[in-house]
């Protein structure tokens, strides 16, 4: 059964992705339709569950059919080899293809939402679930000069939310910079200190929803309701607001209430507002009231201390040089490399291997060779669509929202720069657009750069993934 089920996971992935996450799983049992399979850490799992649930629920689905279920046993190894491993269950994968890992909050609680939007009506005889994740604390969000400013500011607001000038505090950086577990453990601590306070995150998609359901259901007041019950409000990745006028209305309200009661409110947004574009203003100056700080990438040293923590975290040791062949060799960014780091373990558990230089540079090679694509129209269009988040259709398409004729315009100028193609080529791709079209999109691009330090930073990081470095 487990062949199978890898025989449709290989067919999905890549083939180092196959290697690294696929092969070290044991199968373990199969009974009662719920699959059994072994991995070698909690890590291992965390991963698993974040990158490949949907390959895994199709190969189940495939296999034992709809009902199938899955469950894991993660080797519990903390490099104390005279123990023996230790196993222990999981939640499994639920049957609508959501799983109940608690490391997740984003779809648990959708389901929730969608059977039932405001199980709070009666907010005294119910418990107020927070959506906050234990790991994201402060003592696990290495302080460094890129998030300096940010983590103290958050710890001030930790320490007397609602009462400091931080408010709202607006967190902001690029993607895996730490925005997430920063705000995360501003809620965490917030709860530490006082526990009576209703501390809430909720994700801008997941308010976005609610919102939606409210309308559908005729119950925008219960909804505004149960917001401005918050104490202390966290809304994560607040840019997915934009251009969405009616939630953003209702967010305004909340957020004048709140606001003028003394609450908190701790956004996240992955630009600075000025850039925010599709926001209405009036929101956008109250994003301003408060503190903006942004999370850069980490320095040499940071990544240095991060790296060490997080294998200090799972009772691991390595030496200096491997230390330091990593900081030196992953820059992009935290998620990055913690990514590499939890294969490097897996790699690791699984060979009974120490990790030493050796090992990393044959992950990390086998990990960088699957990113350095290829240079190609697909290739090229597909980094834009990840990096901006923005549907093929949209980005190709005859769209003229701002959000998506940015990243049209940078498709073009990478093709135009990185390619031989001609330019009447080019605007082919984006629905047979004319090359003045495409001459207009280089120009506004080249112009952009020059003005606006960001827009080159985007684009120098699009060329990276191509390891070319934009000079
Ligand atoms: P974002 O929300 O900005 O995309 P996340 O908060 O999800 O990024 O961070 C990505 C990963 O990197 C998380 O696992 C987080 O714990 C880790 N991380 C980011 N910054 C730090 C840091 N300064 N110290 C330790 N871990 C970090
Ligand atoms: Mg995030």
């Amino acid at each position: 059964l487990w062949n199978k089920c890898l025989e449709i996971i290989r067919g999905d992935i890549s083939e180092q992705q196959f290697t690294t996450w696929f092969s070290p799983i044991v199968p373990l049992r199969f009974a009662n339709n719920t699959l059994t399979i072994q991995v070698p850490s909690q890590f291992f799992y965390e991963w698993l569950e974040e990158n490949f649930v949907g390959t895994l629920r199709k190969a189940i689905d495939q296999t034992v059919g709809k009902r199938g279920m899955l469950e894991y046993s993660i080797v519990v190894d903390r490099g104390d080899r005279k123990n023996p491993p230790l196993t222990f269950n999981l939640p499994p994968i639920n049957q609508q293809g959501q799983h109940t890992n608690p490391y997740r909050n984003e779809v648990a609680p959708q389901v929730q939402v969608q059977s039932n939007p405001f199980q709070f009506k009666d907010l005294d005889s119910l418990e107020l679930d927070s959506y906050l994740i234990p790991k994201y604390t402060f003592e696990k969000f290495i302080e460094g000069d890129c998030n300096r400013l940010g983590r103290a500011a958050g710890m001030a607001v930790a320490n007397k939310p609602g009462l400091t000038s931080f408010n709202p505090l607006m967190i902001y950086g690029g993607v895996g910079l730490g925005k997430t577990h920063l705000i995360q453990a501003i809620g965490n601590e917030i709860k530490n200190q006082f526990p009576d306070k209703f501390v809430l995150y909720v994700s801008t998609e997941k308010f976005t929803n609610q919102f939606v359901n409210a309308i559908r259901n005729n119950s925008i007041e219960t909804f505004t309701n149960f917001y401005l019950q918050v104490d202390v409000l966290i809304i994560d990745d607040v840019q997915f607001l934009s251009g969405k006028e009616k939630t953003q209305e209702t967010f305004f309200n909340i957020f004048n209430h709140l606001h003028q009661s003394g609450k908190q409110i701790i956004l996240s947004s992955d630009r600075a507002p000025r850039d925010l574009a599709g926001m209405e203003d009036r929101l956008l100056s109250r994003f301003k009231w408060g503190l903006t700080a942004d999370l850069q990438q980490p320095d040499f040293e940071t990544r240095i201390a991060i790296i060490q923590k997080k294998l200090q975290d799972d009772g691991i040791q390595i030496n200096f040089d491997v230390l330091e062949y990593l900081a030196h060799s992953i820059q992009t960014n935290v998620r990055e490399l913690e990514g590499v780091i939890i294969s490097l373990m897996a790699q690791a558990s699984l060979t009974r291997k120490e990790i030493d230089l050796e090992l990393a540079k044959s992950t990390l090679k086998s990990i960088v060779n699957d990113q350095e694509k290829e240079l190609s129209v697909d290739n090229i269009l597909e980094a834009i669509t990840t990096h901006f988040d923005v549907d093929m259709e949209l980005l190709t398409g005859k769209c003229r929202k701002k959000e998506t004729v940015f990243p049209r315009q940078v498709a073009m100028y990478m093709l135009k720069e990185l390619t031989n193609l001609p330019l009447k080529s080019i605007g082919y791709h984006f629905g047979g657009r004319d090359h003045s079209t495409v001459i207009h999109a280089v120009q506004s691009i080249s112009e952009a750069m020059e003005t606006d330090k960001s827009v080159e930073k985007t684009v120098r990081k699009l060329f990276n993934r191509f390891n070319i470095a934009l000079n």
